[in-house]
């Protein structure tokens, strides 16, 4: 086997094997198929795509490059992986919501980059709170608390990493197979029985309209298949925020909100949505529809809400903070944006809000950036709302940085219609393995 063969024929838009994807992969970490080789490949395949069966050989390939958990199993392990959204901080209470309704949750999440939030750093808003945990630790946790959210460690997927990096800098990061197969490998990596898709489109997701959403989402529910791991995904509508709050720590304090069976309505929904896929994969629930009262049980009867204070406590956070959510730094200045005329709140660029936190240094422009916690943006209007004149459409809660070029971005991000319009629809597709 050669592997200018393999970069040829993908090249030549024909069909690889499987010997022949996990000879590249094999080759790659071992430093034997350089760069530029690769290169060469992700951008073959950027061109001409992988198939169903390709893209599941690749990610089968990238998921042995490193550590699969197996777990000492005591109940169904079910995950959820959104690919990313501006004020997105659903992860958060469905983990140990789900957890309260008798599932393990062993998640492993990310960090903000670019203009998307990062569940990470968000978490790391409590202050004491871990997302360095080790394998064992990791592990253990699933295994006696039933829900984990922690970052991601060298031993899991090092050939995603290494191409990921690659990727960034050739311009092939835009490949539903290539994006597919990064995020599915990571996922199955954590030795999960079944996993729920958040896929995201709008303005301010990484899919910009509905078609290329299902498309990702067609394609990771196929790997499911192909592995043997149940996968359900829906389509959810990011052309606004989700709930009022944007920033790490303003995200939290409205994380407990919901936990205490409170919060804004969209946030519910997509917990509860997502959390009756989850009991559904498990088999705790037999409809989604059981699965829902099950999700709004554990929301309002305080369970959801006594679980998060256990994980928060395993990671070493200060459960003071989540018990006193006040006590959570907010920046201290505040600056009202009003609205410039009447109408309607006809549209809201989440990604210019999600640049904007970036300013103020919510967010991180490279990974190795430090973040502010306190700073953010809440929203008091939603698309569609009615507005007046003078009226305040949001407020950014600021600390020195980026001020006057968030302003900007913010009121760039905001639309007035004079006539009334829909509200979006926040599910917009379900696709399945069952
Ligand atoms: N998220 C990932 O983990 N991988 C991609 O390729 C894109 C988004």
């Amino acid at each position: 086997m050669h592997v200018i063969e393999i970069i040829e024929k993908k090249r030549d838009n024909q069909n690889l094997h499987k010997t022949e994807l996990n000879y590249l992969i094999d080759k790659y970490l071992d430093g034997i198929v350089p760069d530029y080789q690769m290169s060469a490949f992700l951008m073959a395949t950027c061109i001409n795509s992988l198939s169903d069966e390709e893209t599941a050989w690749l990610t089968d390939a990238m998921l042995h490059s490193g550590k699969v958990f197996t777990h000492d199993k005591t109940k169904p392990l079910i995950d959820k992986h959104s690919t990313g959204g501006v004020g997105d901080k659903t992860s958060i209470p469905l983990a140990p919501a789900v957890a309260a309704c008798g599932l393990g949750v062993p998640m492993i999440s990310g960090r903000g980059l670019s203009h998307t939030g990062g569940t990470l750093d968000k978490l790391e808003a409590i202050p004491g709170f871990r997302c360095d945990l080790t394998s064992e630790e990791y592990e253990e946790q699933v295994k006696n608390i039933g829900c984990v959210i922690t970052g991601q460690t060298k031993e899991i997927v090092p050939a995603d990493k290494m191409l990921y990096a690659l990727r960034d800098v050739t311009g092939t990061v835009g490949s539903i197979p290539l994006i597919a197969s990064s995020i599915m490998s990571k996922k199955l990596a954590e030795g999960i029985d079944g996993l729920v898709l958040d896929v995201k489109f709008g303005s301010g997701a990484f899919m910009k309209d509905v078609d290329s959403a299902h498309l990702l989402a067609s394609k990771m529910v196929g790997i499911g298949a192909h592995m043997g791991t149940k996968v359900t995904a829906r389509l959810t509508n990011m052309d606004q925020p989700l709930g009022t709050m944007i920033g790490n720590a303003l995200e939290i304090k409205e994380s407990i909100e919901i936990l205490h069976g409170r919060g804004p309505d969209d946030t519910r929904l997509m917990i509860i949505e997502l959390g009756a896929e989850m009991l559904m994969l498990g088999n705790i629930a037999s409809s989604l529809e059981e699965g829902r009262n099950l999700m709004d049980e554990s929301l309002t009867s305080g369970r959801a809400f006594s679980k998060f204070i256990e994980m928060v406590k395993a990671q070493g956070g200060d459960e003071a903070f989540v018990r006193e959510p006040e006590r959570l730094k907010v920046a201290p200045e505040k600056i009202f944006i009003n609205a410039e005329s009447s109408g309607y709140l006809a549209s809201i660029n989440s990604r210019l809000l999600g640049m904007a936190l970036q300013l103020l240094g919510g967010g991180r422009m490279a990974l190795t950036d430090l973040i502010n916690h306190s700073v953010g943006i809440e929203m008091l209007a939603k698309i569609g709302d009615q507005i007046e004149q003078g009226q305040p459409i949001c407020i950014i809660y600021a600390d020195q940085k980026g001020i006057e070029e968030a302003i900007l971005k913010v009121k760039q991000a905001l639309n007035i219609a004079h006539r009334p319009l829909d509200k979006p629809i926040l599910f917009q597709g379900r696709i399945s393995t069952n």
